[in-house]
């Protein structure tokens, strides 16, 4: 579904990614992990063009989208994306901040937009909190909303990055439960965590980077039965 070749990243002299390559085939879920810096969030972001890569290639659906950023709208609409902090707007309650985008970009009328809104909240399991604001949700309840609304422009593959590492411990698992249950439906995903219970649970495969560098890139049988290489597990003894 989307593959990235030789992709790097350099912020004015420092070079941020270095020649990193990933292939993700539809219905996958790959876990990235790695130390604070190595450039996880920044490949996500060249992977969706919000962040152009400074060389390489990313094409989705065999479509070279790095060649032209005119590409750029089309690729945020099929790739949905949910970070650390939510950054839901405050002054819409759980279902207008669903509401928003499809009504905007896919031209909805506001009843099948809110239809759409009221399934979607059912699918993260909080239907009751329609009409609430984010002040008045949970952690866990907020960020299963931005990932509704990231779903409500119907993605073909979704991005997470650190979605849980804002949450206090007992919100984590309402959170990775239900990307455990989108990835179960098929859901192509790839999703920043160092929440290894959620990848053993749910990933088919686990990318490792440090410095910029894709170090690893094991599917789960093999991380999971010890077979990494000695700078992933110096990593893995430092975080579990
Ligand atoms: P963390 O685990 O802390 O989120 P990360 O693996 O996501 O780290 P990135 O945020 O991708 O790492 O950052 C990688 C490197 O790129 C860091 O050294 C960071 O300072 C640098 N960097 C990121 N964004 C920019 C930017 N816009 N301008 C300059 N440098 C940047
Ligand atoms: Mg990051």
């Amino acid at each position: 579904l989307i593959e990235a070749i030789g992709v790097d990243k350099q912020f004015g002299d420092t070079k941020v990614l270095r020649n990193c390559s990933l292939a993700v085939d539809v219905g996958e879920t790959v876990v990235l992990i790695g130390p604070s810096g190595s450039g996880k969030s920044t490949f996500l972001r060249c992977l969706n063009l919000l962040e152009p890569p400074t060389g390489g290639d990313v094409f989705f659906e065999g479509r070279n989208i790095t060649s032209d950023l005119r590409h750029a709208d089309r690729i945020r609409r099929d790739i949905g994306m949910v970070f650390q902090n939510f950054e839901l707007f405050q002054h819409l309650t759980a279902a207008e901040n669903i509401m928003l985008a499809p009504m905007r970009v896919l031209g909805l009328c506001t009843a099948d937009a809110h239809d759409l809104a009221l399934d979607l909240l059912k699918k993260v399991h909080i239907p009751e909190r329609s009409d609430h604001y984010p002040d008045e949700l949970s952690g866990g309840q907020q960020q299963r909303v931005a990932i509704a609304r990231a779903l409500a422009m119907r993605p073909k593959m979704m991005l997470y990055d650190e979605p849980t590492s804002a949450l206090d411990p007992e919100m984590i698992r309402e959170v990775l439960d239900v990307m455990a249950e989108l990835s179960a439906d098929g859901m192509t995903s790839i999703c920043v965590t160092h929440e290894m219970g959620f990848a053993r649970r749910a990933a088919d495969r686990i990318i490792f980077m440090e410095d910029g560098a894709i170090i690893e890139n094991a599917n789960a049988a093999d991380f999971f039965g010890g077979l990494v290489n000695e700078r992933t597990q110096r990593f893995l003894d430092q975080i579990l």
